[in-house]
């Protein structure tokens, strides 16, 4: 057993003593019933070697009852059991997997201090309005699973990266079953990008070139904020380049977001020459509202500055929040 197996071990005992929550044993079963979470608590789901060893995977943090929100964190993690698979780009993936429009790209670069950035907004969040928004965190390394892939590519056949990437799903589903009880729900999906210049990116599924030439009313249908179209409560230039597009608020709050009134092309040649955009994947894909269901989804890509200083990312977390407050109270209530 290496050393840093050693160490996740211990903080996995020390975590189960301090958290009365963490109640997911040997078994990986998750809740049977919605009633069984506790908002606040802390539910983990753990990875075991074929000898016993454990790590953690995958946290819930459940949220309040009245809650609208829930943020996910599929590229945070940092921890790489040995005794899982590691990923690798020569793997080919399954062809006929249902991939909700996934592009199948590969990666193991993680999205560094979106865990921690996730953390601080949901508590950001919290002090502003007095309710928590459920919180799913994927601690795992991205080498280890892709939390943001359809299975084949995120586990590339790794029983525990399935088990992982099960788990992960399943506690977003029972998420946005509690957020549904209250009607429309929104999921922010959070990562980092390393693009310059420096910038957040809004994805909602259309891609930079549906910004620069198409009728964005055109094409509610294939974003992730489908149902907030099609019910009438905004249109898509309102969700996306309008005065209360979550862009806009970001950028008010924090600065450079795209699309956004300010900037509403993602691939401005003047503004953005390296011309990179993410625009969403899998989880706002499945998660959103593109498909079915009244939870929308917004993958919130933030830069670098954003996120990686341990000193100011609260003060970011704090100016984020306020945007996403804004966003829901406009289009959620
Ligand atoms: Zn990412």
């Amino acid at each position: 057993m290496s050393l840093r197996t050693r160490i996740y071990i211990i903080a996995l005992l020390l975590s189960s003593l301090a958290c009365q929550g963490s109640g997911i044993a040997k078994t990986f079963s998750l809740q049977d019933s919605l009633a069984i979470y506790q908002p606040g608590k802390s539910y983990t789901f753990k990875v075991e070697s074929a000898i016993g060893e454990y790590a953690l995977a995958i946290e819930y943090i459940a949220g309040d009852a009245a809650s609208k929100l829930i943020l996910t964190s599929p590229h945070g993690g940092n921890l790489k059991p040995e005794f899982m698979h590691t990923r690798s780009k020569d793997f080919v993936s399954a062809a006929n997997e249902v991939d909700y429009g996934d592009t199948e790209s590969f990666s193991a670069v993680s999205d560094s201090k979106t865990l921690e950035l996730t953390l601080a907004l949901a508590e950001e969040i919290r002090k502003a309005t007095g309710l928590r928004p459920h919180v799913v965190l994927n601690h795992l390394h991205r080498s280890k699973l892709d939390a943001n892939r359809a299975l084949s590519l995120a586990a590339q056949g790794d029983k525990n990266a399935i088990a992982a990437w099960k788990a992960f799903h399943q506690y977003i589903d029972d998420a946005k079953s509690q957020v549904a009880k209250n009607g429309p729900g929104l999921v922010l999906d959070i990562h980092g990008n390393a693009h310059r210049p420096q910038r957040t990116e809004v994805g909602l599924l259309l891609s930079g070139k549906d910004f620069g030439t198409g009728d964005l009313e055109k094409l509610a249908d294939k974003s992730s904020v489908r149902a907030l179209v099609r019910s009438g409560r905004a249109t898509m230039k309102e969700l996306t380049t309008g005065d209360t597009a979550l862009g806009t608020l970001l950028n008010q709050n924090v600065f450079t977001a795209t699309p956004s009134k300010a900037y509403p092309n993602p691939i401005d040649a003047n503004a953005f020459p390296d011309g990179r955009y993410f625009n969403g994947g899998y989880n706002t894909a499945r998660h959103g509202s593109r498909f079915s269901g009244n939870i929308s989804a917004i993958q919130l890509e933030f830069n670098s500055d954003v996120r990686m200083n341990d000193k100011s990312r609260n003060d970011y977390a704090r100016a984020i929040a306020k945007s996403i407050i804004g966003f829901i109270n406009k289009y959620f209530n």
